[in-house]
């Protein structure tokens, strides 16, 4: 079996080869600091996350690299509109540093509560501005700029591939007739696709952060960060990138203009790009999505915490994303949310009947079953798990198909071929790639109805008696008495709970 992933550079799946055997180094686009995420942007780094997992699994060596943008990012991906975190540092009365400390937080708890494992280095742009001039010193020094206004830009038509991950033909985009809209002119550019790598003398004379460099006191433009940051901590030369499909025309097109015009060689291998979430329709007085894409800019999103708010699991969304492949666009919907949440519900309560079953009753998560992924090759499976096993993988190495690997599971665990002990072994490893903490959430559950009338019965024959009756009841469709019954039970303090393997109770919390 091989890992195939889909390389936008060349628009086709590939099997995946690392530059250094057994590892594979990666960047990820991080997010703007300026606003929550949304759970449009979110869905980008569930996605990594999905490959970081993946690449882990498969007995990869990773170092995931991510930025973060706390400066530079104007509203317009193409030099043009405000500065983001600019503008709402003044709309705030705060610093734009303030600002950004605030939502980088915000951001970490969001992928935290997503179980998005965080990358091994996490850079921040301001930290990292004179990697940034030391590498727009040598695009300069290789002939790729110019100063116009105040500003150096990049000339684009001084790089022969220019657009080509985005497969845009530089004739046509200098005719103005390409696949780019230009939205704001600015004079200053010989090229309408020439871009900003320092402003000095911009629109924006009360930039909070300057920084003082050969071209004059100013800051630098967006693009530049990732590929000063991420040849910084990979190397000029590594395996993947990623980011969201807006990406690829105008941010990851200039990246690769940027690090390619210094270096005078490839950059990066493999080129992957998510989808975008869009919004199916709006419900309720209260539903603030309108149809179609999500955007931090106009204020047109929702927030991890909204789902939450209204009592859905951070879990759930991840459930509802790694039900669509990542290549493809999901529509959010609140139907479609509900529908997540109880499929990850049954599914945690099928492996807590498994954990019982098995005797695991404690709450907690048994040591045995941490831990597994990277013992899974040759460890002794039955057949019908290896067939499962396998079947998993070529999913997720069929470029990441975290829906077939996701029914694969669910059909794993409704096999009667595989023992139950084993079939825990393989929740724990598969739920290694799929990050919904299966194990940990099916203990807490299964401790829950734990206290379980052994085959004795509780020991209070009186209890054991209405129990007993009670399944008799509900055996009859007698609901009434069924009901009779729970509420008898809960004034003497016992909770009834209904589970797939029959009812079973518990003493209530003081
Ligand atoms: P930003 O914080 O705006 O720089 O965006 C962070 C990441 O989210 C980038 O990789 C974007 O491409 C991605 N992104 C933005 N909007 C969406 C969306 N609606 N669906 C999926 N990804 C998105
Ligand atoms: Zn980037």
């Amino acid at each position: 079996m091989a890992l195939k992933l889909y390389n936008t550079m060349g628009h086709k799946l590939e099997e995946f080869k690392p530059i250094n055997e057994g590892f594979c180094g990666f960047y990820g686009c991080g997010p703007t600091v300026y606003n929550y995420a949304h759970i449009g942007n979110l869905r980008a780094y569930v996605f990594l996350d999905t490959l970081d997992r993946t690449l882990r699994y498969l007995g990869y060596n990773i170092k995931h690299v991510m930025n973060v943008t706390d400066i530079g990012h104007l509203s317009g991906d193409a030099d043009d509109g405000d500065d983001k975190m600019l503008k709402t540092a003044k709309e705030r009365g705060q610093s734009v540093l303030e600002i950004a400390d605030f939502y980088t937080k915000a951001f970490y708890n969001d992928i935290d509560r997503l179980n998005i494992r965080r990358p091994d280095v996490v850079c921040k742009a301001t930290e990292h501005v004179q990697e940034m001039i030391d590498l727009i010193k040598r695009i300069e020094a290789n002939g790729h700029t110019y100063m116009a206004g105040g500003n150096l830009y990049y000339d684009v038509t001084t790089y022969p591939d220019y657009g080509k991950l985005a497969n845009l033909n530089l004739d046509e985009l200098k005719a103005g007739a390409g696949k780019r809209d230009v939205v704001v002119v600015d004079e200053n550019k010989r090229n309408p696709y020439d871009f900003v790598l320092w402003f000095t003398k911009s629109k924006f004379e009360d930039q909070a952060l300057t920084w003082d460099s050969p071209w004059g006191r100013g800051y630098p433009g967006w693009h530049i960060e990732c590929s000063a940051m991420s040849m910084k901590y990979l190397g000029e030369h590594f395996d993947i990138h990623t980011g969201g499909i807006d990406h690829i025309p105008i941010h990851h097109t200039n990246e690769i203009a940027q690090s390619e015009g210094a270096t005078g060689k490839k950059w990066v291998n493999y080129w992957m790009h998510n989808e975008f979430l869009v919004v199916a329709k709006p419900k309720g007085a209260d539903g603030n999505a309108e149809a179609g894409k999500m955007s931090k800019s106009s204020g047109n999103f929702l927030t991890l915490q909204v789902l939450i708010d209204k009592g859905y699991d951070a879990l759930d969304y991840r459930f509802f994303l790694l039900g669509g492949h990542y290549r493809s666009q999901l529509a959010f919907s609140w139907d479609a949310m509900d529908s997540a949440k109880n499929s990850r519900k049954a599914l945690v309560k099928r492996v807590a009947a498994i954990l019982a079953e098995c005797g695991y009753t404690d709450g907690k998560m048994p040591e045995k079953l941490t831990g597994l992924a990277g013992e899974l090759a040759g460890s002794g499976w039955s057949e019908a798990a290896k067939a499962h096993l396998d079947k998993f993988q070529a999913a997720i190495e069929d470029d990441l198909s975290t829906p077939k690997a996701l029914s694969e599971l669910q059909v794993t665990i409704k096999d009667a071929a595989v023992p139950a002990e084993e079939k825990l072994r393989i929740v724990a490893a598969m739920d290694f790639v799929l990050g919904f903490n299966l194990i940990e959430t099916a203990a807490k559950l299964s401790a829950e109805v734990s206290a379980a009338p052994a085959a004795g019965g509780t020991g209070d024959s009186e209890i054991d008696a209405l129990v007993a009756e009670r399944n008799e009841a509900k055996k009859n469709k007698n609901w009434a008495r069924a009901d009779e019954i729970r509420n008898i039970l809960k004034e003497k303090g016992i909770v009834l709970i209904d589970t797939p393997q029959g009812t079973t109770w518990k003493k209530e919390q003081a």
